[in-house]
């Protein structure tokens, strides 16, 4: 099977982690010491001593990253089998597990997956109907704070009992995060939906809860691979750690020099940790770097000798000694852009490099803008990762608004993403309305579309109608998924139904051209799904699979490969590629470090490892340049370079005319002190231990609540387990809606109970005991 002997491309030291397949193995390196190729080259050693690729779990951070392992070895071993490994990210690979075990966690195999813009308005709604100033309760701090806890594996109820958390938000004057936590766990189950976090914390409750499922996947997958460890958080770490409990068949590959992610939650301890969880696991040292030349290995070695947590290892190179890291200074950020796209005119015209071998990396977004600019001016082909992507374009989320409706009509961001769109005279006060009597009533907006009568809906007859009209559309939709159309039918029908493509038109203006482009690239992009997954011998080509594969595309994906192109990204999405000439813009304090992450000593080493990624994705040519004023939010800001340039020993940098760095600055202290407090203070050293959570540690059966219980004015609730067997007929309940009512007829034939009872005002109605609010009077 396989052809060619791999072992040859392979060093001593890398050659023996490769081989060792007697148990679990951690590799810990430098940058570009070849850990991705030892994973990559273990895989077709482990298909070699003759284990089945699907029972090979590799784990990535990025598709990216798992689109070339998977490259690499199918040039090894050859598609067919390379196709049968189960090797991604963590998202999509937890996501496939999800989606075959959904029933277990009470969600469907179809369920949405929102996007960080559906989460966003959640959180925003959520927020308005309780009243809270949007100011305080900024959607981006709560969903960080709410991201934050996932990653810990803290419930909401967890979240409020904990009196260190509780305390910190009271201390920031949020002390009602708990709530829309909770409330926005309970409205995202309730539409059928996980965010990205929930794809790991939802995989944690259904392999803690489901001994059964855990030792499915304990004898399913024989081998598991984690590239990028350092960067694990501890809901994967956990995940991890459960797979292997049995058979601690494992490698992991990272460097403590290179987590960056420790705002999301990642714990250099859990690689640290690695050898206490798994006696007898076996370390490996790669020492010589393939990647870059020895001056700008010297150099990145200089920067990162200066943080004193870190293990210590060698890193050399023996490729050439190389230049010296250009060191740019500039008078403005508007300079600094207009130096930097000339120089990379003269390099490719020295080296002949194609674009695609320029990077321009940054620390925040934002700096992207006044770069792309400089590089349009001067006809320099680029493409941002982490920008819009394809599917983050408004027509094109419209239309894939419409899919998850048809595939989840329960999925309410999507609902109210299209309900008025194209325009169909449904109003914002409606919309509201519509939400709100979800929210009271526990269940879906489409629900209430439903049956508008049963859950008290209060609109005009006309309204009403139109309301009916587009529930109808959406159900014809629905039913069209359920008979097993393909996707590319059921998409056509719905661009069409809706008139999502004819309303752009009749409009010839650019934008709508380039709308409708878009949207023809969208059923384009479809067809080609279904034809792919028809000739793969596929036999699930419905319009789910088609978004289980989208929800998770990132913007690398979308971009298309065949023209050369300048990369702009954040040091962050840069992690793991390289590059011959890389270029790092804005080297300045303030910005790089951050002025977010000056806090403490460990928030710079964070930043500091960040700059050392930077420049160890440089194969033979560095430049680093800082500017003296630049627009930051709006308004000019004087700035001076960064203190990170002192830590470099100068003999490795080339500074050109003008560039002089100054003496260092002492710190100033600055708001991210007390930032850098509270968070410490919030989640203490929580993701050291692996330890078996709780059992109220991660709720198990989210339990939709009213949003005047969460406000704490009823204490009205759902049945606990939704069990119908503790009610009677001739029993008096107190409902949160209809009032006082009794019980007539309990009905617990179907997995989903009922309970049917007359109410005093509100006349009969017929209860799901899952989503109905009452107490026992
Ligand atoms: P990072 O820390 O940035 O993720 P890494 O340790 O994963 O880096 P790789 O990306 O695996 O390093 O390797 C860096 C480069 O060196 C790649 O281009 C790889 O192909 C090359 N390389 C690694 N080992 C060898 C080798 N033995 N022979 C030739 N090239 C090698
Ligand atoms: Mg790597």
């Amino acid at each position: 099977m396989v052809t060619e002997d791999y072992l040859q491309q392979l060093n001593g030291q890398q050659r023996a982690a490769v081989e060792y397949v007697d148990g679990p193995s951690l590799v810990i390196a430098g940058a570009g010491s070849g850990k991705t190729r030892v994973l990559t080259y273990k895989i077709v050693h482990l298909l070699r001593c003759g284990y089945e690729p699907w029972r090979i779990l590799a784990l990535t951070f990025t598709n990216k990253a798992a689109r070339e392992m998977r490259e690499r070895i199918e040039a090894l071993v050859g598609t067919e089998v390379a196709s049968r490994l189960w090797m991604g990210t963590f998202h999509s690979i937890f996501a496939r597990i999800l989606r075959a075990n959904a029933d277990r966690i009470g969600f469907k195999s179809s369920f949405t997956i929102y996007d960080s813009a559906d989460s966003k308005s959640l959180v925003k709604t959520i927020v308005k109907d309780l009243a809270l100033d949007e100011k305080i309760y900024k959607p981006s701090s709560v969903i960080s704070a709410i991201s934050t806890a996932k990653n810990a594996l803290i419930s909401p109820e967890k979240y409020a009992a904990d009196r260190e958390i509780m305390r910190a938000d009271a201390d920031a004057r949020r002390p009602r995060i708990h709530e829309i936590y909770r409330i926005y766990r309970d409205r995202c189950f309730t539409a059928g939906a996980m965010d990205f976090d929930d794809l790991l914390y939802y995989t944690n409750v259904l392999l803690r809860d489901n001994p059964d499922v855990l030792r499915h996947y304990q004898e399913f997958f024989r081998y598991v691979l984690v590239d990028e460890y350092q960067d694990t958080n501890f809901a994967q770490h956990l995940i991890v750690a459960r797979i292997c409990e049995e058979h601690h068949q494992l490698c992991v590959v990272g460097d403590d020099a290179q987590s960056i992610y420790s705002f999301r939650g990642a714990n250099i301890r859990n690689i640290l940790s690695m050898r206490d969880t798994y006696p007898g696991m076996k370390l490996f040292k790669l020492e010589r770097n393939y990647r870059s030349t020895q001056n700008i290995i010297n150099a990145a070695n200089s920067l990162i000798e200066k943080n004193t947590e870190q293990i210590r290892k060698e890193v050399y190179s023996e490729n050439k000694p190389g230049d010296r890291i250009e060191v740019v200074s500039s008078y403005s950020d508007l300079d600094e852009s207009a130096i930097v796209a000339n120089r990379i005119s003269q390099v490719r015209m020295l080296t002949h490099d194609s674009y695609d071998e320029f990077a321009i990396l940054y620390r925040t977004n934002a700096q992207s803008r006044i770069l792309e600019e400089s590089l349009r001016k001067r006809n320099i082909p680029y493409r941002i990762y982490g920008g819009l992507s394809f599917y983050q374009r408004k027509e094109v989320k419209d239309a894939v608004a419409y899919f998850r409706l048809a595939v989840n009509p329960d999925d309410d961001e999507a609902l109210r993403r299209v309900i008025n769109f194209p325009a169909r005279g449904i109003g914002e006060t409606t919309v509201n309305k519509v939400a709100r009597t979800a929210m009271d009533c526990g269940v879906s907006m489409m629900a209430v579309l439903h049956d508008p009568d049963g859950f008290g809906l209060e609109v005009h007859s006309g309204t009403r109608r139109k309301l009916a009209a587009f529930a109808s559309m959406v159900d014809r939709f629905a039913a069209q998924v359920a008979s097993g159309d393909d996707a590319l039918a059921v998409a056509s029908e719905i661009i069409r139904a809706t008139g999502l493509l004819s309303m752009l038109i009749t409009d010839r203006t650019p934008e709508s051209i380039s709308k409708q482009e878009n949207l023809n690239e969208l059923l384009a992009g479809v067809k080609e799904f279904t034809e792919m997954r028809r000739e793969e011998g596929e036999a699930d080509l419905g319009l789910a699979a088609f978004l289980g594969q989208i929800s998770l595309a990132t913007d690398q994906d979308s971009d298309d490969a065949t023209e050369e192109r300048v990369t702009l990204m954040t040091v962050h999405a840069a992690k793991g590629l390289e590059f011959n000439n890389v270029f790092i813009v804005g080297v300045e304090e303030d910005l790089f470090p951050s002025s977010m992450a000056q806090g403490s000593q460990s928030e710079i080493e964070e930043e500091r490892r960040l700059l050392y990624v930077a420049i160890t994705r440089a194969r033979s040519f560095c430049m680093m340049s800082f500017a003296s004023n630049r627009y930051r939010n709006g308004q000019p800001a004087m700035c001076s370079p960064s203190r990170f340039l002192h830590d470099i020993d100068p003999c490795y940098l080339d500074m050109k005319a003008g560039a002089t760095i100054g003496a260092p600055r002492s710190r100033r202290p600055s708001y991210s002190d007390y930032m850098a407090a509270a968070r410490q203070v919030r989640y203490p050293a929580r993701q050291a231990q692996v330890s078996q959570p709780t059992a109220s540690s991660v709720h198990r059966n989210p339990v939709p609540v009213s949003a005047s219980a969460a406000k704490g004015e009823t204490s009205f609730a759902t049945m606990p387990g939704a069990d119908g067997s503790r009610l009677k007929a001739g029993m008096v309940i107190e409902h949160n809606r209809f009032g006082r009512g009794t019980i007539v007829e309990v009905d617990t034939s179907q997995p989903d109970h009922r309970i049917k009872v007359v109410f005093d005002n509100s006349g009969e109605k017929l209860l799901l005991l899952k989503f109905a609010k009452f107490i026992i009077i």
